[in-house]
């Protein structure tokens, strides 16, 4: 068996998160590391953000279409710097995702669609995070994912409809839940830690002022480095089907 994330064949990776911005802030480097192995990365985002904002970006003077349409470009823009070679948006509204079974329909679809081998997603089950707490989008989306990898993509007896549009059965081999509490696998992201800053920075309405946002980016290096020689990770809960 491969190390884990260190595959020997091309991979198809398949990045199915909450909001614009997730996919860098989560697991970037990871993904930009994935990326310039040659495995191949897209990803699926259930809403278009319209409710992330910050001081330049308020309510009053941006509708939420408006900020949706900006979200997509930085995303789209984010997303390239990582080396990923496909976004799809799937614009439900921001703040109120719950897994339900429509949205498990879509999971599905967009699964037995592109056939990845690798899908990566968050752990909802991680309701506190280090901020404080976990935005319900994000539980909402990691719960919803995993519902559709099992029992429902790979068993055509689930969502028959989505045969007829076509979609024959698709199991991932492996499952990457990022934001997690109970990581299985750190991996060492220093090298391509500056890629997932690249693309942050692009995220120009979430991300307020440029130089202490780099700041706190950097000051998130392993308790074993230094401001001066600062080694990055992100973890990660696996599960693999082999
Ligand atoms: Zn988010």
């Amino acid at each position: 068996m491969d190390e884990p994330g260190s595959w020997q064949t091309p991979k198809n990776i398949l990045v199915i998160l909450a909001h614009p911005d997730d996919p860098e802030f989560f697991c970037g480097a990871t993904l930009a590391r994935w990326s310039r192995a040659g495995h191949k990365i897209t990803y699926f985002l259930l809403t278009c953000g319209d409710k992330g904002y910050n001081e330049t970006t308020r309510p009053e003077t941006m509708s939420s279409d408006e900020l949706c349409a900006v979200r997509h470009r930085e995303q789209l823009a984010a997303a390239t710097a990582i080396g990923a070679q496909g976004v799809h948006f799937l614009d439900r509204p921001d703040g109120y995702l719950v897994p339900d079974m429509e949205l498990r329909r879509e999971v599905v679809r967009i699964i037995r669609r592109l056939k990845p081998d690798v899908l990566v997603t968050c752990d909802p089950q991680t309701v506190f995070a280090a901020y404080g707490i976990n935005h319900p989008d994000h539980r909402a989306a990691g719960q919803v994912v995993l519902d559709a990898v099992f029992p429902a993509a790979g068993n055509a007896a689930y969502f028959p409809e989505l045969l007829v549009e076509g979609w024959q059965p698709h199991m991932p081999k492996e499952i990457w839940c990022s934001l997690t509490n109970e990581p299985t696998v750190t991996l060492d992201v220093t090298e391509t830690w500056p890629v997932k800053l690249d693309a942050l920075l692009h995220h120009k309405t979430q991300i307020g002022d440029v130089d202490k946002f780099k700041l706190r980016m950097r000051s998130r290096h392993t308790d074993d480095s230094t401001d001066e020689n600062p080694r990055f990770e992100e973890k990660f809960r696996v599960v693999r089907y082999d």
